[in-house]
């Protein structure tokens, strides 16, 4: 999270703006009403002290700083996981749908209270109130009218919110143009194998997982963070360093700066090398092409299959399915280059019990015993967390040789295993 901050627009209107992109909040007789999303909105939200009782949804918009739907998954999980209020989702029949079956697709699916299979909950409706506006919305005094290719918002026959009158002149995509001016570019091919940890944080903290590994002339992103040219210009990355873009799951936490990828392949035309596995491809294009139409030409999709070898030149990736709760599966890592390799869990629940339910040979210890250095999510607090306890890993390195640092989880200062460090390049030499 860089260059966030919040901004009084007037006497009724706030803005909270982050990196080339900003979210309305207006204050109405019928509670805060917030124009659209923006990834870790959830974040900024807590930060401000916002609790909005309805959000509108604007057509499904972007540019290379992101879009304004993007955010809303961790809305919900935040809702559900820490409590919250079922808000109203206003906005055009087609908007309304797209939010709703994407999130769908994703904040349905979780563990069942043994953590041994992924069920699909219906707590969505729980949180997500749909009121189709055609194309006028009202609730009592206040009325959002979404006609002419604008959003207006009266409250007692007063506009309080005319959005097109509200958008700044400045084109958002310039503003990437100008940061990535200021950051030099990087294409010397490394020797040895390189890790830059960009986040080690999660969807509710920090800077989400995202990680950069080189090799050679090859700049593989696993799980693009959101705002991607104001983070990665914060580690000394510019970005169209990166070759490729390897994805582990589709939860929002893991594919915030997506969408901000395929406008930069737009805008600079030039395709983006996409690895993943073909169901974990199949489901974002399903969700993305609503918002990219050319995403076909754009992506060129380099297919990952668990437990087969793909060899991206000289770096090798072997791959396997996590123990996680989406039904397009996860995936963990190991990269190989120059007779090195670094282990990468992806998000997982490493359990020794449910290990020996599962009887899953690549989900054990034992498929990280060659890796150099590895990376393991964890979680501090609760062992009966979707993620990994930390006594688990803890276990975990007791059997392998390699050394295991922890992300995808607060800063914590006393913690009681070596974290990975936000920033740090990690060379294996
Ligand atoms: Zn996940
Ligand atoms: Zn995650």
């Amino acid at each position: 999270m860089t260059c966030n901050c919040l901004t009084q627009v007037t006497r009724d209107v706030k803005r909270i703006e982050n990196c080339g992109m900003y979210v309305d909040l207006i204050k109405t007789s019928r509670g805060v009403v917030r124009m659209g999303s923006m990834p870790d909105i959830s974040k900024f939200l807590t930060l401000h002290g916002f609790r909005e009782e309805i959000v509108v949804v604007p057509d499904w918009e972007g540019s290379m700083a992101g879009d304004n739907h993007t955010g809303e998954e961790f809305v919900l999980w935040q809702a559900q996981v820490k409590g919250g209020i079922r808000k109203h989702y206003v906005g055009k029949s087609v908007n309304l749908s797209q939010m709703y079956y994407n999130l769908n697709d994703t904040f349905s699916y979780f563990f069942d209270p043994k953590r041994i299979s992924i069920m699909k909950k219906r707590w969505l409706d729980n949180w997500f109130k749909g009121h189709i506006a055609a194309p006028i919305y009202e609730n009592g005094p206040l009325k959002i009218d979404f006609g002419k290719g604008n959003i207006v918002l009266s409250d007692h026959g007063k506009v309080l919110y005319d959005r097109l009158e509200f958008t700044p002149s400045q084109n958002p995509d310039s503003q990437i143009e100008k940061v990535l001016a200021k950051v030099p570019t990087d294409s010397k091919p490394r020797q040895a194998l390189e890790i830059k940890a960009v986040g080690t944080g999660n969807g509710f903290v920090g800077t989400v997982a995202s990680f950069i590994v080189r090799f050679y002339k090859q700049v593989i992103w696993i799980d693009p963070c959101g705002f991607p040219a104001h983070t990665l210009a914060r580690h000394g990355v510019h970005w169209d360093d990166i070759t490729h873009i390897l994805i582990t799951h589709n939860h929002e936490d893991h594919i915030q700066g997506f969408s901000a990828c395929l406008k930069r392949a737009e805008y600079t035309k030039t395709p983006l090398n996409l690895i993943t596995a073909s169901s974990i491809y199949g489901q974002l294009k399903k969700q993305f092409t609503p918002f990219c139409p050319g995403f076909n030409a754009l992506v060129n999709f380099i297919p990952l299959s668990p437990g087969t070898l793909l060899e991206l030149d000289s770096i090798q990736i072997n791959s396997r399915w996590n123990h996680h709760f989406l039904p397009y599966g996860t995936l963990g890592l190991r990269i190989s280059a120059n007779g090195k390799t670094l282990g990468f869990s992806g998000d997982t629940k490493l359990d020794a019990t449910i290990n020996g339910v599962l009887k899953r040979e690549e989900l054990l210890p034992q498929w990280f015993a060659h890796c150099d250095l590895i990376f393991h999510e964890v979680d501090f607090d609760n062992p009966a967390s979707v993620h990994t306890h930390w006594k688990q890993v803890e276990l975990l390195q007791q059997e392998i040789s390699g050394k295991v640092l922890v992300y995808h989880t607060p800063f914590l200062a006393n913690a009681p295993l070596p974290l990975v460090q936000e920033g740090k390049t990690y060379c294996l030499e």
